[in-house]
């Protein structure tokens, strides 16, 4: 069944002169130390590791005295959860103390310090996240991770309704890893309890909900998880209003990499006031909201401003909005009864794309203007947007020329 794992790429992960380094460092004294979680699945799976994260016996303060021993420097970035970053040759990897539950309430475990790996792989999520390796080369497979891995298949480690118990956080995980690494459907133990415990999904931080649902978002499976969202009655809850899923699929599908906020645009923003919406229920970062928000303004002018009949009408929407929002809008809201778009002005798009045709830029500065001598203040703004309206009515002309004819323009009329 494994014969579909790499067990090559994971002896590689052991070839790797930090690692080999840090982990002989955090063996001394009777330790024993391992790699664990997703670089042992994404090795695994011929996926690139980048963020090795390792577990021990050490305790903390043991982990900072062999880094100091070996030579590397040490940042306890997660002291009190046991956590310590290690740098060899600089790069970074996450040493951890072993840890078993005390205590969970739904968010927050109370951990204590163990010196059992089996313990410390039953608290983790999902078999597949819970395979270790030592530097002798031994995988450890405390709670049927291969045989998972192997099947493509997202399991909770034990009773999924006790896991989702602890930490409910895990039913939007147990969704994002499914998206990005299962094949066929969601186990089907999981996606019961996952829809019975949904109510605890309401304790949350939504700085955690943001991460998973962006992640998620990104994800290779993206469509099919949020199709499944939208079946098990969560993806309202998740956007606090509706989803429109064929928007989400057509971007996807479009063959562009949009990025998980953009997937987030089309599959949640109707209407611009959305965008205020979502940065309320999922935190979202100005950056994040600013282009939910130009993505709804893209999409009020698709739908109720006029044809887009040629190139001319294309390069001007291109100006305003920006190439990428425009590609976006155009793929998600493709096959709808509105916009209309002319071939023509698909053409132009697709030149717009691909760089045969260069990009609009608008031509003025205010330091153009200054030089005219109008004076440094407010004047100059009013006189640049004024311009930026003319040059866009006309097209977004950029011959040799329409710069200073746009300029005497301007000038003339104020
Ligand atoms: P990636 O970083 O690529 O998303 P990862 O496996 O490293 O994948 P992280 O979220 O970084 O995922 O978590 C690291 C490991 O810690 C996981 O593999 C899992 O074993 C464990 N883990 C993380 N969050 C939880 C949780 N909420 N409940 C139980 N175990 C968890
Ligand atoms: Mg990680």
């Amino acid at each position: 069944m494994s014969s579909s794992l790499d067990h090559d790429a994971l002896a590689s992960l052991l070839r790797r002169p930090h690692l080999r380094s840090l982990l002989a460092a955090m063996n001394q004294d009777g330790e024993e130390t391992r790699i664990v979680g997703g670089a042992i699945r994404n090795a695994l799976l011929g996926r690139p590791v980048t963020e090795v994260d390792c577990t021990t016996t050490a305790l903390p303060d043991q982990i900072v005295r062999l880094s100091a021993q070996a030579g590397f420097k040490s940042v306890p970035t997660g002291i009190e959860h046991g956590t310590i970053t290690v740098i060899v040759g600089g790069e970074p990897f996450e040493v951890t103390t072993l840890r078993e539950d005390v205590e969970t309430d739904g968010r927050y475990a109370v951990v204590r310090f163990g010196r059992d790996f089996a313990a410390d792989a039953r608290r983790r999520d999902f078999t597949i996240n819970a395979l270790s390796l030592g530097l002798d080369g031994r995988l450890h497979d405390h709670t049927g991770g291969l045989a998972d891995l192997a099947a493509r298949r997202v399991r909770f480690i034990g009773d999924a309704h006790v896991r989702i118990r602890e930490d409910y956080l895990r039913i939007l995980r147990f969704f994002r890893f499914f998206a990005e690494y299962a094949e066929a459907d969601p186990d089907p133990d999981g996606l019961a309890a996952a829809g019975q415990e949904r109510a605890g999904l309401a304790i949350l931080s939504r700085e955690r909900i943001r991460h998973e649902v962006l992640r998620l978002l990104g994800a290779r499976r993206a469509v099919d998880t949020v199709r499944i969202l939208a079946e098990h009655g969560f993806l309202t809850w998740i956007l606090d209003g509706a989803g429109e899923f064929g928007r989400l699929r057509r971007s996807i599908g479009a063959g562009q990499p949009f990025e998980p906020v953009e997937r987030l645009a089309a599959l949640a923003v109707m209407v611009e006031e959305d965008a205020d919406r979502l940065r309320e229920r999922l935190r979202l970062s100005n950056e994040e909201h600013r282009k939910l928000s130009a993505y709804g303004r893209l999409v009020a002018c698709l739908k109720s401003g006029p044809d887009i009949c040629g190139a001319v009408d294309l390069r001007r929407l291109v100006a305003v909005h920006g190439i990428d929002m425009v590609l976006l809008g155009m793929a998600a809201l493709a096959g709808e009864p509105r916009p209309r778009v002319s071939r023509e002005a698909m053409a132009a798009l697709d030149a717009l794309r691909s760089g045969v045709a260069p990009l609009p830029v608008f031509p003025l500065r205010g330091a153009d203007l200054v030089e005219k001598g109008v004076p440094k203040g407010p004047r100059i703004g009013e006189l640049l947007s004024r311009a930026r309206t003319i040059w866009i009515a006309e097209g977004c002309p950029d011959h040799p020329g329409s710069a200073t004819a746009l300029l005497q323009r301007v000038l003339a009329d104020g």
